[in-house]
């Protein structure tokens, strides 16, 4: 009996990747969906999380979630082929992705890889060159099909074969989702997402504060927590060692409480006044807990101006008043 032909998909809610999915799945594939995931890109990580049997009816394919957090934190640290346009390693990032997809393409006896990648859609890994490099640099060069631009590039293993179809693939080029739309509807395709845009280390905000923690602490120190914190709240760095992060809401709040950043001091308004939550990592005396107690102060709104008891937890557990903190440090601190 002939063997029947599957392949390994990386697939998200976004349409590009479903497409791609129902292509090949409609030229008899046996698909396996691969969904991909980091902790410090929370929101998407926790929809992702919660979308996957949808995903999974929608699609009519398995598909297995992986949190590749710890791998992909080396390569936030460590990018091989530098930052984009913000210190999102997108090349390295990619490559990590597929590296992964080939593991679970052996695991499952799987013939080849299915992405959802539109040739010049983005602009550091989707270019036709960065294409050709990432499929050298992993070794799998003719076994990754992209069926949304397939007729732009050069031809695959599984084509030459005859596994699939070539005249079924398509020829999308750029950033216009036109094509796509048109072809979802053909599908029937309902539950995809509206582009996202990249992942948290292509914004501004989190590229910030993700440089001045590589410019205070040693990177080989530097864990997924530590990129989680930076989802949240307003932060500050007063002394090198010394980061603190102060809950802007009440999400905020809960989040920052849910993280347990080991060895970090929490802090709230003591005598159960409402305010912020803050954590302080690096804390070594008692100035930096005056410090952060200080911030907690600053944005108790109720107190606005006068001074306040501050409760703090964690390695040491106490109660501290505080007038807030001045408006020149705070500036200062803030980054
Ligand atoms: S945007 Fe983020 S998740 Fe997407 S390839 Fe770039 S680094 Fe990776």
């Amino acid at each position: 009996m002939q063997k029947k032909v599957k392949a390994v998909a990386l697939v998200s809610s976004g349409l590009d990747s479903m497409l791609a999915v129902k292509i090949i799945k409609n030229q008899g594939i046996d698909v396996y969906g691969l969904s991909l995931t980091f902790r410090f890109d929370s929101v998407r990580h926790r929809k992702r999380a919660n979308k996957i049997n949808e995903l999974e009816k929608e699609l009519g394919i398995p598909v297995r979630l992986i949190d590749k957090s710890e791998k992909f934190l080396e390569i936030v640290k460590y990018p091989k082929h530098g930052y984009g346009s913000e210190m999102n390693p997108c090349i390295d990032c990619r490559i990590q992705m597929l590296q992964i997809a080939e593991e679970y393409m052996k695991e499952t006896g799987a013939d080849f890889i299915v992405t959802g990648e539109v040739v010049g859609q983005r602009p550091m890994s989707q270019q036709k060159p960065t294409i050709y490099h990432i499929d050298k640099v992993t070794g799998l060069r003719g076994l990754i099909v992209r069926p949304l631009s397939a007729k732009l590039l050069p031809e695959t293993i599984p084509e030459q074969k005859g596994w699939i179809n070539s005249e079924e693939l398509f020829d999308f080029h750029g950033r216009s989702r036109k094509d796509q739309l048109e072809l979802a509807k053909k599908f029937g395709l309902k539950g995809f997402e509206p582009p996202a845009g990249g992942c948290s280390l292509t914004t501004p905000d989190f590229s910030r504060r993700l440089s001045e923690l590589f410019s205070n602490r040693e990177k080989e120190n530097i864990r997924v927590q530590d990129l989680e914190l930076l989802l949240y709240g307003r932060h500050f760095w007063p002394y090198k060692h010394l980061n603190i992060v102060v809950g802007r809401d009440e999400n905020d709040n809960i989040a920052l409480e849910s993280l347990k950043i080991k060895g970090a001091l929490a802090f709230m308004p003591a005598d159960d006044i409402s305010g912020p939550f803050a954590i302080a990592v690096g804390v070594k005396n008692n100035d930096d807990i005056k410090t952060a107690a200080s911030l907690v102060a600053r944005y108790t709104n109720r107190y606005k101006g006068k001074s306040l008891r501050v409760e703090f937890f964690g390695l040491e557990n106490g109660i501290i008043e505080v007038e807030p903190a001045d408006e020149k440090n705070v500036k200062a601190w803030r980054i």
